[in-house]
């Protein structure tokens, strides 16, 4: 029988690749540390928008999230099927609004670069965008529908995914990190695990480093140099009636609101380290935005300010797949959008990993990516 696969990091992508690897008839076993704070899946809002988030710098992402949507509903349906829990999946699609001219100006920019790529985008006028959202500012001056961007609840789509894992015995170590590699001939014969101070080695011939914006701190091992650094995000949970029934975007802020009333506000983007305090001026930005584009929003309840790490690399796309080391594999560097890529990457990485083939697909994201750098000389 073959080695189980040790997972590192139970978040959105740990998890989809834990739950993917078992559909395949693997054993996994997945570490998770007792601390969560700073968990990027917590904190996210759960906005699936291969078609917003498209990003000229980013191409190559495309295709593998727009793969990733189309892959949620059976995914969602399948862990939903194996767990026993709903993940809130919504497909009502995102509008874009604009409250004045620059925003219009902003968003125009958006919709000739959709075009142009053979996105899909509706233009709206203010009347159609408010019959639409009755909850939309009088002063909105126009937008877009984008249908193919959908929504997911993180939290729920987690608590789901370990109780599908629990219900078919993956082995779920929690209060566990790992700290390091140990080598035999250039090939995986265990990892270094930390049980608070006390410190042991697991022996295993297979691994996934998915610990998100933590990927290689702290590590003692010779990983590729991805650079993984954390992205600081802080998100606001509101709670009272709904108001919305489509995530709305302006440039300047974003509302995903979630079937049981609650309406999720973001989010910043900050370069801090891992450093995990939220801030009055995020929450004071991201609550002005989001009256101006909702006045009803002034009456709920602020309910959470939460703040995740995004993980980013050095080159903002994601790392899925094999090291130079044999056994070692990474997933992760998802940055933006790892709950929408999860169901492609977990897919494709448990195939690469179950029948050590690689699909081209994961070609852009390979970690050897990171190993073949080196400066040209300069004179
Ligand atoms: C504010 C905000 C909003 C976002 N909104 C969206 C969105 O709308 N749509 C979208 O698609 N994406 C969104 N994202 C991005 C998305 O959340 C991340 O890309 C995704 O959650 C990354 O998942 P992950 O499992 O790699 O990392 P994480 O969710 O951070 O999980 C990593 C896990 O690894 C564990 N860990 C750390 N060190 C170790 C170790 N040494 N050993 C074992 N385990 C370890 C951590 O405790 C953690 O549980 C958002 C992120 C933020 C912060």
């Amino acid at each position: 029988m073959k080695d189980q696969v040790v997972i590192a990091g139970a978040g959105i992508i740990g998890l989809a690749l834990a739950f993917e690897l078992q559909e395949r008839g693997e054993r996994v076993k997945i570490l998770m540390p007792e601390d969560e704070a700073g968990t990027a899946t917590l904190t996210a809002a759960g906005m699936l928008a291969p078609v917003s988030e498209a990003d000229v710098e980013h191409l190559h992402l495309v295709p593998l999230a727009l793969d990733s949507l189309t892959r949620y509903p059976d995914f969602v349906a399948r862990v939903q099927a194996a767990s026993g829990r709903p993940c809130g999946y919504r497909s009502e699609g995102t509008l874009w609004v604009a409250l004045h001219r620059d925003h219009r100006a902003e968003l125009e920019h958006l919709l000739t670069f959709m075009d142009h790529r053979g996105l899909s985008a509706e233009r709206l006028d203010a009347r159609s965008l408010r019959r639409l959202e009755p909850g939309l500012s009088p002063r909105a001056v126009g937008g877009y529908r984008i249908p193919a961007d959908h929504q997911v609840d993180p939290r729920a789509l987690r608590l789901a995914l370990l109780e599908a894992l629990d219900r078919r015995g993956a082995e779920l170590e929690s209060g566990c990190r790992a700290v390091g590699l140990e080598l035999r001939a250039g090939a995986l014969a265990g990892l270094r695990v930390a049980y608070g101070e006390r410190r042991e080695v697991l022996p295993c011939t297979r691994v996934v480093l998915a610990n998100g914006a933590w990927l290689g701190h702290d590590f003692d091992g010779a990983l590729p140099d991805c650079g993984v650094r954390p992205v600081r995000g802080q998100v606001l949970r509101l709670a009272g009636p709904v108001l919305l029934q489509h995530v709305i975007r302006t440039p300047d802020v974003y509302l995903v609101p979630r079937a049981d009333g609650r309406l999720i506000v973001g989010a910043s983007s900050e370069e801090r380290g891992f450093d995990g305090r939220n801030s009055a001026g995020a929450t004071h930005d991201l609550l002005r935005h989001a009256i101006a584009a909702v006045p009803e929003i002034a009456e709920l309840e602020l309910e959470e300010i939460s703040v995740g790490f995004r993980p980013a690399t050095r080159d903002h796309l994601p790392v899925i797949g094999a090291t130079a080391i044999r056994g070692l594999f990474l997933c992760g560097g998802h940055f933006r959008n790892g709950v929408l890529l999860a169901p492609a990457s977990a897919a494709l990485l448990a195939d690469a990993i179950h029948l050590e083939r690689t699909d081209a697909a994961l070609a852009p994201f390979s970690p050897r990516r990171f190993e073949i750098q080196a400066c040209p000389n300069r004179n």
